[in-house]
């Protein structure tokens, strides 16, 4: 497959050849946190604010998002910031509603097997960021994605996110295998998100360059202006000065491919 299929979300055009940057907080934890992070990612370059309303936690203890609570907020934050919503969906009954908040449903490791909820996202025709299951093998990661395609939407974006190995210094593998054969097998644009795949601060700018420089679309960045008291994921936060530095890596990086960062 030579050419990549192009997604739009909002003006942001994901299989340009240009590297769409996703960025923001796990979660939106509260207000001051949101806005902060948000602020500081517009300013580094971020084209698309992640909000996080809903989190899936294996712990049940542990902090599941602020829900429904956060729309208003996160509506506010993303007109002042004039940046695009990337948001994860873990309910086909929320699709109708979350449709009018968030640009770019995201479905999460946990879900790509939730063939109602895909389905659901299939109607409702808005771009999908199907994450890979942390066990899926890439083929079943296309048919999930073909739940999608097939129910009518064919807006469709893949995010390598890392699978679980026997390795344990790192929270995930992230499989870039993945990237180099689905940019010659399909064409579907594809982000890496070396967040999660890598679960340590320290290795996101290696493997995010190295997602780059392989070809990827975009990148899904977790950035936090206080990572040590993140309610989700501060192991894996960057600041927002180590973020700014990635960026401007990344623009060296595609300039020697050819490429640049998403402008509009
Ligand atoms: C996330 O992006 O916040 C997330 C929970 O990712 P994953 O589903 O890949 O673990
Ligand atoms: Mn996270």
């Amino acid at each position: 497959m030579g050419r990549t299929r192009q997604v739009a979300v909002g003006k942001v055009v994901f299989g340009s050849g240009k590297l769409v940057l996703l960025a923001g907080p796990c979660a939106i934890e509260n207000e001051a946190q949101f806005r902060s992070c948000a602020q500081a990612v517009k300013t580094a370059g971020a084209h698309i604010l992640r909000a996080g309303f809903f989190k899936l936690r294996t712990n049940p203890q542990s902090f599941q998002g602020l829900g429904s609570d956060a729309f208003r907020l996160a509506e506010q934050v993303s007109a002042e910031t004039e940046l695009p919503l990337v948001s994860e969906v873990i309910d086909p009954r929320h699709v109708e509603k979350m449709a009018q908040i968030t640009n770019l449903f995201q479905v999460g490791t946990r879900n790509m097997y939730n063939y109602p909820l895909l389905r659901e996202l299939g109607l409702s025709g808005k771009p999908v960021l199907l994450k890979r299951a942390f066990a899926a093998t890439l083929d079943e990661w296309l048919l999930a994605a073909e739940y999608i395609q097939s129910a009518g939407n064919p807006n469709v974006i893949l995010c390598e996110r890392g699978i679980r190995t026997f390795e344990n210094s790192t929270r995930n593998t992230l499989d870039l295998n993945s990237v180099a054969w689905l940019k010659a097998n399909t064409d579907y644009p594809i982000v890496v998100d070396p967040s999660h795949g890598t679960g340590r601060a320290q290795l996101v700018a290696p493997m995010a360059l190295a997602a780059a420089a392989c070809g990827a679309d975009g990148l899904m960045i977790e950035v936090h202006t206080s990572p040590t008291q993140s309610l989700s994921d501060g192991e894996q936060a960057l600041l927002p000065a180590e973020f700014t530095s990635l960026t401007q890596q990344l623009e060296r990086l595609l300039a020697s491919q050819e490429r640049s960062l998403w402008k509009i």
